[in-house]
């Protein structure tokens, strides 16, 4: 024990519980490497591990966990992750948690962007209070867990042999989502049919820049049982996607051009729904605000992920039951997950009925 650690513990054992909790707070941070099952294949990358950002959060002899998964579309990685967080933690550690809101508030005045590092605190605040309060987080949030979804189980951009071994390996999840978006689309969901009949959701993450292609190549998704297509066109061509969606009868998702509440109105007369994630925003009190904004205009509601641990799909699992549709697989895809938290049942999410986010150690 260092001299800081000590005084805090003399300090905390000699005031009285309220002021305690908050002088003994402690924050610790961690880079995690999950490796990939496959490696992973879309319009932006490709890898055989994720690294993402984690954050225990302890105090009163409870420990929070967050993680955050850094996008690298928005120059984030784990690394800048941490230094964010490394330079506002004492600021962290002497807030009162019970306070998350006001916490989270004052703290993100103090940080530039970092979403997955955002995510990754709001996270283990939440985890933190929903123990405290003896409740799962669905149960906070007011929802039903028997509404909670089916989640969507994605296969990225490979080979069509390794693409038929994906889907064969998928037999387990009633609805499928294919990565599309280079010059091997109809190679791709060619080969997906040649196993499969379920329904596919489609992303073309940005993909396609001529409109005239994109129409083309969903009116003939359509044809292929495609229930929608996310983020056809970049994210800065609304009017294009304006058009688009004009042209075609599946539902157009938005997903890269969809961060943040403020981004909600001007979406909603080019595409059809919104794609709410997590690492995205910056947590989930900021996701719950977007799921309610985007349901008041009228879209349809989908959570995402990135490529992550059961710490962050399991929050994200937690307000499930307030959208449309999910595409929480992101654990599935690793080989080393940390813990065990939301699970999947014929495609559907089961929440953990356990106090915050309901994580058990593997
Ligand atoms: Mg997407």
């Amino acid at each position: 024990m260092n001299r800081r650690d000590l005084f805090r513990t003399v300090l905390g054992a000699a005031l009285p519980l309220s002021v305690r909790s908050a002088s003994v707070s402690q924050l610790e941070t961690e880079i995690v490497r999950l490796k990939l099952r496959h490696t992973w294949t879309t319009v932006m990358s490709s890898s055989e591990y994720r690294d993402t950002f984690h954050l225990r959060f302890t105090a009163d002899g409870v420990t929070g966990r967050g993680e955050g998964a850094p996008i690298p579309r928005y120059k984030e990685t784990a690394e800048t992750a941490r230094r964010a967080i490394e330079a506002v933690k004492d600021r962290i550690t002497s807030s009162d948690p019970r306070q998350f809101s006001k916490l989270l508030d004052d703290v993100f005045t103090h940080i530039q962007g970092e979403f997955a590092a955002k995510a990754a605190l709001d996270i283990a605040l939440m985890d933190w209070n929903g123990q405290k309060l003896g409740v799962p987080l669905y149960r906070y949030f007011g929802l039903d867990p028997n509404d909670a979804p089916v989640t969507t189980f994605s296969i990225g951009i490979d080979k069509p042999e390794i693409v038929r071994q994906k889907v064969r390996e998928a037999d387990a999840y009633p609805v499928l989502k294919v990565k599309v978006g280079l010059k091997t689309d109809e190679e791709m969901i060619e080969a997906v049919r040649s196993v499969t009949s379920k329904p596919l959701r489609v992303d073309a993450n940005e993909g396609w820049t001529d409109k005239e292609e994109a129409v083309r190549k969903i009116n003939w998704l359509e044809k292929q049982g495609v229930e929608f297509i996310e983020q056809p066109m970049p994210a800065h061509m609304l009017e294009e996607t304006r058009w688009v969606r004009s042209k075609v009868h599946i539902p157009i998702i938005a997903d890269e051009a969809c961060l943040h509440p403020e981004d909600m109105p001007r979406l909603a007369s080019s595409f059809d729904g919104v794609n709410i994630k997590i690492d995205k925003c910056g947590g989930m009190l900021e996701a719950f605000r977007m799921i309610n904004i985007a349901r008041s205009l009228k879209l349809k509601t989908m959570l995402g992920c990135m490529i992550s641990s059961s710490v962050a799909i399991t929050a994200a699992a937690h307000l499930s039951p307030l959208v449309d549709y999910a595409d929480l697989d992101g654990n599935l895809l690793i080989a080393n997950d940390p813990f065990e938290g939301v699970l999947v049942k014929n495609g559907r999410l089961i929440l953990p009925n356990r106090p915050g986010l309901g994580l058990l150690p593997r």
